[in-house]
């Protein structure tokens, strides 16, 4: 069965002296054991969110790294680098693919760096709403997947916990969300893009698929009612505590409603 996740990007926000704070105080308000928590805070604050979630059984992850492991690229962080520090990385956030140019291969060899790292990859897929609007939102999620991931072992990928996000790039920090059911056709599709790169149908089920754009503690319930939704990656809301426990205590309820139907299966 797949689990429920709820990532915290909390991308250009907080500082080392506020951040641990923040973070204690999510934790403290979101203790749901059937969701897997993470927060992804600024590089220069991982340390202080580490410290601040000691006991607490939520992941730290990082925003971002780069796809060399070391040498002349200044300002950058690689994952080796991070080893204490965080278990998780995003990879491939339309905003640095708008920002920092970042292609489909780079986002690629990101995802290897973070497995080889042990960093479990959320990659991130998206269309703009242009795209949408051609009726083309499915072929360029397919095309983004087919550039990062194909050629990749399937095996690593799968043993190295990818996860993806699916978060239309019209949605992220607009206040405009998905419609849910759109959201389930993209989960389905992208699962069948990665069983015909040689995932096999069985892997591919397994791979968890979150939503990510503009959501909330009113909205998550939306997404969630989707079966093939495994969770969300949270950008605004997952800076006010308050929003976050009504997101991961709405997480709580699908995993545990999940759970008890295969149980009973
Ligand atoms: C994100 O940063 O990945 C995101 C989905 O942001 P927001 O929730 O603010 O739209």
């Amino acid at each position: 069965m797949r689990p429920v996740i709820v990532a915290a990007n909390w991308k250009m926000n907080t500082t080392p002296a506020d951040a641990g704070e923040l973070a204690a105080m999510i934790a403290s308000r979101t203790r749901e054991p059937d969701v897997v928590r993470v927060i992804c805070p600024p590089f220069v604050c991982l340390a202080a969110v580490r410290d601040a979630l000691a006991g607490e059984d939520v992941a730290v992850g990082a925003q971002n790294i780069h796809h060399e492991l070391y040498g002349a690229y200044t300002g950058e962080v690689s994952a080796p680098m991070l080893a204490g520090l965080a278990t998780w990385a995003i990879v491939g956030h339309s905003e640095r693919r708008r920002d920092a140019a970042e292609t489909d291969e780079l986002i690629g060899r990101k995802v290897g760096r973070a497995i080889d790292a042990a960093l479990r990859p959320i990659l991130c897929v998206g269309e703009q709403l242009a795209e949408r609007d051609a009726g083309r939102a499915i072929e360029v999620v397919a095309r983004q997947l087919e550039g990062a991931l194909g050629g990749r072992d399937p095996e690593g990928l799968v043993d190295g916990g990818l996860v993806i996000a699916y978060e239309p790039v019209w949605a992220i920090g607009t206040g405009r969300n998905a419609r849910g059911i759109d959201a389930a056709e993209m989960a389905a599709a992208i699962r069948s893009t990665v069983a015909r790169l040689g995932w096999g149908d069985a892997a591919a089920e397994g791979l968890p698929v979150l939503y990510g754009g503009s959501v909330t503690s009113a909205n998550m319930g939306e997404f969630l009612e989707e079966p093939s939704i495994d969770g969300a990656l949270v950008g605004g809301a997952s800076l006010k505590p308050d929003e976050m426990a009504g997101i991961v205590g709405r997480a709580g309820m699908t995993a545990r409603a999940r759970r008890a139907g295969t149980e009973m299966r």
